[in-house]
């Protein structure tokens, strides 16, 4: 897909997400300080109005990508403010250049992404954190970057939606629900179920 149509792409994405609003707040209440639905919401907000601003005219995807991640940064806060938007900033580097969005250039992005989010926070799989649902998706996109992008998603969307519901069955060691302990076993991590939607959403689009 080309640069519009990529930027159109982001664009359902983050008002799928602002709308994700009471459902990743009541995911926080239960293992967290129930932030986080707000802090997505604000966080991709900033995004819509940067997608929607026409004098943003970004010369490539890496770009588009870059520039959302400082809009989420600059604007969400909390620990996913700088883990999200750590994201889509070394994601959005490592695909500077490219004038389209296909599976392969998913896959580029996401690992370097996932690269720079365990440099940043320090976090493991198996922690219970974002990271979970984001190396499910890595691992998938390695495996399908040659197929159309439509159809590599998909099963990419799925890695995702496995990965953080895996986080279900483990014990938090970082963050807010650290604290917790083995009370945090049996709830999902909200910045995991963060990750699985944004995949989620971009799969919709594309097969709508
Ligand atoms: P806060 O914990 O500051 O209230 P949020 O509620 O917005 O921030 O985000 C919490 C989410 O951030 C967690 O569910 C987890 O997925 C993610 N997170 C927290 N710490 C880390 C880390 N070190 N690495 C990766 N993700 C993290
Ligand atoms: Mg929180
Ligand atoms: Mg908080």
């Amino acid at each position: 897909m080309n640069l519009a149509e990529t930027r159109a792409l982001l664009l359902y994405t983050a008002e799928k997400m602002i709308e994700s609003e009471p459902h990743l707040t009541e995911l926080d209440l239960k293992i967290g300080d129930g932030d986080h639905g707000l802090g997505m919401q604000r966080g991709f907000t900033a995004v819509r109005d940067l997608l929607k601003t026409e004098t943003f005219q970004p010369k490539d995807v890496g770009e588009l990508f870059l520039t959302s991640g400082t809009k989420m940064m600059s604007s969400m806060g909390g620990a996913s403010g700088a883990i999200f938007g750590t994201l889509f900033r070394a994601g959005g580097k490592a695909i500077a250049g490219q004038e389209s969005f296909n599976a392969d250039v998913l896959a580029v992005f996401l690992v370097a992404g996932s690269k720079a989010v365990f440099e940043r926070g320090g976090a493991k799989p198996g922690d219970k954190t974002m990271i979970d649902a984001l190396v499910a998706a890595e691992k998938q996109a390695e495996l399908v970057k040659a197929l159309p992008l439509k159809e590599a998603i998909v099963s990419i969307a799925k890695a995702a939606e496995e990965g953080a519901e895996s986080t279900r069955n483990q014990v938090a060691v970082f963050g807010r629900a650290k604290s917790l302990g083995e009370r945090s076993l049996g709830y999902v991590d909200p910045g995991a179920v963060s990750m699985s939607l944004i995949l989620k959403y971009m799969s919709e689009y594309l097969n709508q």
